[in-house]
């Protein structure tokens, strides 16, 4: 069990700050810190920093509020069906297991820079 479980950190191989505020996911399950989301990836075409995936779709990239409101949690899964909020909830977790407990087995890690 890591100390920072609590929080994932940028993806950027040479950032790793602690991320709040806001951060930015991609499809290719990486996130990144405000400065290095909407730096690296506002380029176009855009390319996932980490991985190299093209991120070429409308929702390849996403802006995230870690910290949502109250009003914002009331309101942003309401209305959906149970199904389909449990769907939203295990992907987001599996997201989660993914950053903080990476798969090992075949990965190799590409050479920084
Ligand atoms: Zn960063
Ligand atoms: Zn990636």
């Amino acid at each position: 069990m890591s100390v920072c479980e609590d929080m994932l950190l940028c993806n950027y191989c040479k950032c790793r700050v602690k991320l709040s505020g806001y951060a930015w996911v991609t499809a290719c399950s990486h996130i990144f810190c405000d400065q290095h989301g909407s730096g690296e990836l506002s380029r176009s075409p855009a390319v996932c920093p980490a991985c190299n995936s093209a991120l070429s779709g409308k929702l390849d990239i996403v802006c995230i509020e870690l910290s949502p409101s109250e009003e914002h949690k009331a309101m942003v899964l309401a209305g959906l069906r149970p199904e389909t909020v449990l769907d939203i909830s295990s992907r987001a977790l599996s997201f989660w297991t993914y950053q903080v407990n990476p798969p090992q087995v075949g990965h190799q890690h590409d050479v920084l820079g």
